[in-house]
């Protein structure tokens, strides 16, 4: 099962000895999971609430190490993390999307990680930005560390949909073809933020061509004192794991497969062509709106343009969100040339 697949699971927060234990070794009978993880300093957006259970939690997943089959990491944020966890000779670490946006931070834990070569596993930032993920990597590289892992978690939006984070795959797609080199690990828990969402966001990203997951599982999420609602159980996490079809050929040519590629290439020359000839279209208007001192910016008209090209995109069958992303980019570059 899962052969090629990097497998990590393990509660969101590791909250009694007795739940960390007992997911652990239900964990570890699935076969296919090579990671437990656990965190024991929690990021959270608000004072008072659940913020871990600190260093005491460290010996819990000692034990999952000592009575397991499975590695153990936890999130580390600061050198005191870095120092508990080299302490307890944990097998690895992750750095949270929360500190990867700060180049402080990152820089502080490659400094107290010097030397030290366990596996460090790199969310993105929160914000869609590739460069403070790149950047984080770089760092670790640099340090002399090539045990470097991305994690996928989505990225924050004002609207993010029916997600808790927006997938927006373009991101993790560039930074495989930026740094072909850095495994990418798909953590559809927190992109989902809801159980129900996790297998399908799982499944889209290995038939993307991800190299693992890294999944939210509690013994029992009903309870669990941080991200209850996007962790499943060991069960599921058994179904799911069963149902992921893994792409077995990396490169393919075949003759169906190259002329529906020329298709699409062909399409994407003309789609470029018709944005050019409707660019063109938009400049002309600049021109006459100018003339007559009519303000660029329309709304009504932006309106009326949106709802009918909503309506078309529903007969076509086209997911509407995409088409109104679309238009709104193309409105916002011709109000761009328009103001120029
Ligand atoms: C986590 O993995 O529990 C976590 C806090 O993740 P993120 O940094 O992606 O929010
Ligand atoms: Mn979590």
């Amino acid at each position: 099962m899962n052969k090629g697949l990097l497998v990590i699971a393990g509660p969101c927060s590791a909250e009694t000895k007795h739940q960390v234990l007992s997911t652990a070794k239900l964990i570890d009978n699935i076969g296919g999971v090579e990671w437990f993880r656990a965190g024991i300093w929690k990021p959270r957006t608000m004072p008072n609430q659940f913020e871990g259970v600190g260093s005491r939690g460290l010996k819990w997943i000692e034990e999952v190490k000592e009575t397991t089959s499975l590695k153990v990491m936890t999130e580390v944020a600061n050198p005191y993390h870095v120092e508990k966890v080299l302490e307890s000779k944990l097998d690895g670490v992750w750095i949270g999307a929360r500190t990867t946006t700060n180049p402080f931070y990152i820089q502080e834990i490659v400094e107290s990680l010097k030397g030290v070569d366990i596996p460090v596993f790199i969310k993105n930032p929160i914000n869609p930005d590739i460069n403070l993920w790149i950047g984080g990597i770089e760092r670790f590289l640099k340090s002399g560390n090539n045990k470097i892992y991305a994690i996928h978690r989505g990225f924050s939006f004002i609207d993010n949909g029916k997600y808790r984070q927006t997938p927006y795959w373009q991101i993790p797609i560039e930074l495989k073809r930026l740094m072909p080199q850095i495994p990418i690990i798909c953590d559809p828990s927190h992109i989902s933020g809801k159980s129900s969402l996790v297998s399908d966001i799982a499944k889209t990203s290995v038939s993307i061509g991800f190299d693992g997951l890294m999944l939210e599982v509690h013994n029992n999420p009903d309870s669990a004192l941080t991200d209850k609602s996007q962790q499943i159980t060991p069960k599921e996490l058994k179904t799911l794991l069963n149902n992921i079809r893994i792409p077995q050929n990396p490169i393919s040519n075949l003759e169906s497969i190259n002329t529906l590629r020329g298709e699409i290439d062909k399409l994407d020359m003309d789609l470029i062509d018709i944005i050019s000839k409707r660019m063109g279209i938009s400049i002309e208007l600049a021109q006459i709106k100018k003339v007559n001192n009519i303000p660029i910016l329309q709304i009504n008209r932006w309106e009326e343009m949106i709802r009918l090209r909503l309506e078309l995109a529903g007969e076509k069958n086209i997911n509407k969100e995409f088409i109104k992303e679309i238009f709104e980019k193309i409105h916002e570059e011709s109000i761009r040339i328009q103001g120029q």
